[in-house]
């Protein structure tokens, strides 16, 4: 009994965390205002020097991670042909929901008319990048080089070497069994290593949410304030509304259950702004909380991290519309179609970290005729949406991999019922 309390602890102590940040942060900006003293030593001094070291904990978990446990995933699969399956149903699952979430997205967007009415306020210039050919995006999956896979790390890059390696493990037999043990020990310790660093995730999330809010101007949002809470309301409603009905129709599992273990996971997603940076933990509570077995959670949560992007692809839709809107542009269903396949191609492509939906919006402006220089008007506000929306995209990667293990005979239901599955191997 008293190990429970013990054990929720630790996720009490993450939310504090969040909450006392964000007071820290709006107390300290609306108490010293202009303080040398608090921006030298708290803003840009002990939060941000925490904060910044929280974040790089955990991306310098990631590469190991990824590669590791899906090569300890890859070589136990029974049968090698499942892959092909696991892959095919992955890609086809996060390519649909991305596509569901920009399609209510827009519909939204129109009926609510976001950007009408708004003045023309912006001489912000924005330098749009090429979208990648469907070729090249294809053509960079392998790698020429695993190292240089790794050292940027370029995730499609290291699930596809990772794969291969670990058939040919299966394959080779007594060697392959050997080293097999290695990686099962060394998964192990990067476990624990996640574990670490969960347990001193109030701080660092105290820190970067303390730094934030101290930072943030809210004019920008208020005068913004239709786009930024249309954009808050889709992304709400489709991570406790439409994922729930996913959830439940393809897999039949209890959508409460799965959000109330994905509480921690999104509270990593919002302050990192990165579904990236937030990987590791999305894997523990997959693997470990809701009972997705390793040979099927290890491939999907990476690749769900980087090509699933649902509340990216929301705030491309909502962005789009009220472009237009501002700009006077009309756009025809011909457009609104191109926008839909542009935004879910180019999540494909593009790794979740800070920002990158912004990019990819620019990618999106231009396949449409509209003018790039549109998001000049809303980067302003874009921060607090990006958290946001990280914390959709994981909640989507985490939804994705419990369905796909659930079709594969792959999901432990019992520790996914289980309310404390898992809690006491976190607390240190
Ligand atoms: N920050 C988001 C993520 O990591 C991507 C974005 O929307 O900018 O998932």
């Amino acid at each position: 009994m008293s190990e429970n309390k013990k054990k929720l602890s630790l996720t009490s102590r993450i939310v504090i965390g969040m909450f006392a940040g964000i007071a820290v942060g709006i107390l300290l900006k609306a108490i010293f205002p202009d303080s040398t003293l608090v921006e030298g030593y708290l803003t840009k001094g002990l939060f941000y020097v925490v904060g910044q070291i929280f974040i790089s904990s955990l991306q310098m978990l990631v590469v190991p991670l990824v590669f590791v446990s899906l090569v300890v995933g890859t070589c136990s699969l029974s049968d090698p042909s499942k892959l092909g399956r696991l892959g095919g149903k992955s890609v086809g699952l996060y390519l649909i929901t991305t596509a569901i979430a920009i399609t209510f997205a827009i519909a939204m967007a129109v009926l609510v008319q976001p950007g009408t009415g708004i003045e023309l306020a912006t001489d912000a210039t924005y330098e749009p990048t090429q979208a990648p050919s469907l070729a090249q995006v294809i053509i960079d999956l392998f790698p020429t080089n695993p190292f240089n896979a790794f050292a940027n790390g370029n995730m499609l890059q290291i699930i596809v070497f990772a794969l291969l390696f670990g058939i040919a493990m299966a394959l080779v037999g007594k060697p392959g069994e050997r080293i097999k043990t290695l990686f099962d020990d060394f998964n192990e310790v990067i476990m624990k290593l996640v574990i670490i660093l969960m347990n001193i995730a109030p701080y660092g999330v105290f820190a970067l949410m303390a730094k934030l809010f101290s930072e943030t101007s809210f004019e920008t949002i208020f005068s913004l304030g239709k786009y930024f809470l249309l954009v808050l309301f889709v992304l709400i409603v489709h991570a406790l509304v439409t994922y729930p009905i996913i959830l439940k129709g393809l897999a039949g599992m209890n959508p409460i259950i799965f959000l109330r273990k994905m509480r921690e996971v999104q509270i990593f997603g919002f302050s990192t702004a990165s579904s990236n940076a937030t990987m590791p933990v999305t894997l523990e509570t997959v693997t470990k909380r809701l009972g997705v077995h390793n040979s099927v959670g290890s491939f999907t949560v990476p690749l769900g991290a980087t090509i699933n992007m649902d509340g990216t692809a929301i705030m491309q839709g909502v962005a789009t519309v009220f472009i237009a809107q501002v700009y006077l542009v009309d756009l025809s269903i011909a457009d609104y179609l191109m926008v839909v396949l542009t935004a879910t191609l180019a999540s494909v492509g593009t790794a979740g970290v800070p920002g990158v939906g912004m990019i990819m919006l620019a990618m999106v402006l231009g396949q449409v005729g509209l003018p790039v220089e549109g998001i000049g008007l809303i980067i302003g506000v874009d921060r607090l949406l990006d958290m946001t929306r990280t914390a959709v995209n994981v909640t989507g990667d985490a939804m994705v991999s419990v369905i796909v293990a659930k079709s594969e005979g792959a999901l432990d239901e019992d520790v996914f019922n289980d309310a404390k599955a898992d809690l006491k191997e976190r607390n240190l």
